[in-house]
């Protein structure tokens, strides 16, 4: 087992979706909360699915 080099072993990376925010949207539509993180900013990471590690 190794560091995850996607999280850099944090478990979570920072969500592209609502650049870290926690919303997506424009004023156009309204701002709603980011399905990919639910509003958190970041998410679990996709890589090594929240462990902080993988395998080697
Ligand atoms: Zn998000
Ligand atoms: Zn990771």
């Amino acid at each position: 087992m190794k560091r995850c080099p996607t999280c850099q072993g944090k478990a979570a990376i920072w969500c592209k979706q609502c650049n870290g925010t926690g919303t997506v949207g424009n004023l156009l539509v309204g701002f709603t909360k980011c399905s990919r993180c639910d509003g958190l900013g970041e998410h679990k990471c996709p890589n090594c699915h929240g462990k902080g590690v993988v395998a080697s």
